[in-house]
């Protein structure tokens, strides 16, 4: 059994923390490779140290004094340093990356000095092998396309030779050397990459919370936690926002099968989340999640015998396509045809949509509808179980809900339901009682 493990920012954001993440590698000796996050926020208000990086940065590239910026990152690794008794000098590290600044070496660059940092100083601690993630990950262009197949290659005839090992998140190269770094949060990404690389049995993402939760907080009071949730069933619920783990972060491990298990630093008891590529396990109440999110807007548009016209759906589509809009959903009838689309992408181009519509098909009428919200009921256990539904829209009837949509996914992995933003918590709460409260 071998795995790798991946600590967040705020498990990593001061000496406190980095005991709990070294007794949590230390308890297993299969947690093999490990790849840190930079300083997150140690208490409500702080500023992660990618955000003092960039800010910094900022600074040098428009020639000012950064001095001052870069002793207060300087002291936020120091205050690490000296909490866990270490001796180690990060002297000529932030010689260089001075140097690199007024070099003006690229925002990527300076926000990958966070995670790099911070491998350089958890593998000391350990006595783990650090590896630059510049020399194992790689992009193929300025775009961020990850260049998959020579990072494979790369990354796994080097994690071959070495038993633990520690390589930051986040960063990696492009062709030309100068380093390059994913999105937001994509240090998850980087767990991913190296845990297929090095071919484990699970990747463990360690985090602030203990997995994922059936519903939003913010919405149900004390929401049950997932126990275990398959890639597609996740996918399905990205509504949720990728508040625990990066979208991109699943598709490496996806492709060999490799299980994520979402775990909390601060509760390593729990036993957190598992993501899956597919299970027997039924789920515990029939429905896995429901995620929802509001600012929606509905483009209906009628013509009489439209279903006998061929082409009509991709010439409507084509009317959001020129304005470089994406649809979200596209519930249809005989003679009728409704888009969904996000409201604030949309309001802008209504009337150049709403035109070319007219010119592509020359529908009888066009309706348009705000102030929508899209609900996500998500569950591989729905299939299997009659009466899904129904209890979904009697659970809404009786709170009062009116439906303003409904898209059953083939799959019948998920039921999407549009409702009026000022109903969209309601609708929420309505769901999960049924499902999870009247279930215990
Ligand atoms: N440190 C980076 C960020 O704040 C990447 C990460 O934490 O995953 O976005």
């Amino acid at each position: 059994m071998s795995k790798v493990v991946k600590f967040g920012g705020s498990s990593l954001a001061n000496a406190e923390q980095f005991r709990k993440v070294a007794d949590i590698i230390r308890a297993d000796k299969s947690r093999r490779y490990v790849v840190p996050s930079a300083p997150g926020k140690r208490f409500r208000g702080d500023t992660k140290v990618t955000d003092m990086l960039y800010e910094c940065y900022g600074i040098a590239e428009e020639g000012g004094d950064f001095k001052e910026s870069l002793e207060k990152i300087r002291a936020r690794y120091q205050e690490i340093l000296d909490g866990l008794g270490m001796t180690l000098s990060l002297e000529q590290e932030f010689a260089a990356i001075e140097k690199n600044f007024r070099k003006k070496a690229g925002r990527d660059y300076a926000a990958s000095r966070g995670e790099y940092l911070n491998g350089i100083i958890l593998a000391s601690y350990l006595k783990y092998e650090f590896i630059d993630a510049a020399e194992v990950i790689f992009f193929a262009d300025q775009d961020g396309t990850w260049d998959a197949e020579r990072t494979r290659k790369v990354l796994a005839e080097r994690l071959k030779s070495c038993k633990n090992a520690v390589i930051p998140g986040f960063y990696g190269s492009l062709p030309d050397g100068r380093v390059k770094t994913f999105s937001r949060g994509g240090s998850d990404i980087t767990g991913s990459i190296v845990a297929q690389a090095a071919g484990v049995d699970v990747y463990e993402n360690w985090t602030d919370v203990s997995g994922f939760l059936i519903a939003d907080p913010r919405i149900i009071k004390n929401p049950k936690g997932i126990e275990v949730i398959t890639y597609r069933e996740l996918r399905e619920l990205s509504y949720m926002g990728a508040t625990v783990l990066h979208e991109d972060a699943i598709f490496p491990v996806r492709q060999e099968g490799i299980p994520i298990n979402i775990r909390n630093t601060n509760a390593p008891e729990d036993e957190g989340t598992w993501i899956v590529g597919s299970t027997c396990q039924k789920s515990k109440y029939v429905i896995t999640g429901i995620a929802g999110k509001k600012g929606f807007c509905s483009v209906s548009v009628e013509k009489d015998m439209m279903n006998s016209e061929i082409g009509f759906g991709r010439k409507v589509l084509s009317a959001f396509e020129e304005q470089g809009i994406s649809f979200e959903h596209m519930p249809s009838g005989i003679d009728t045809l409704t888009v969904f689309v996000h409201q604030d992408e949309f309001m802008d181009k209504e009337q150049k949509v709403v035109a070319g519509i007219h010119r592509m098909v020359r529908p009888d009428t066009i309706e348009i509808e705000s102030d929508l919200a899209l609900i996500a009921v998500v569950g591989r256990g729905m299939k299997s179980t009659r009466g899904t539904a129904g209890r979904i829209f009697s659970a809404l009837a009786h709170s009062n809900v009116n439906v303003k949509m409904i898209d059953q996914g083939s799959s019948e992995l998920n039921i999407i339901i549009g409702v009026e933003n000022a109903d969209f918590e309601n609708a929420i709460r309505a769901i999960y009682d049924i499902f999870v409260l009247t279930a215990i």
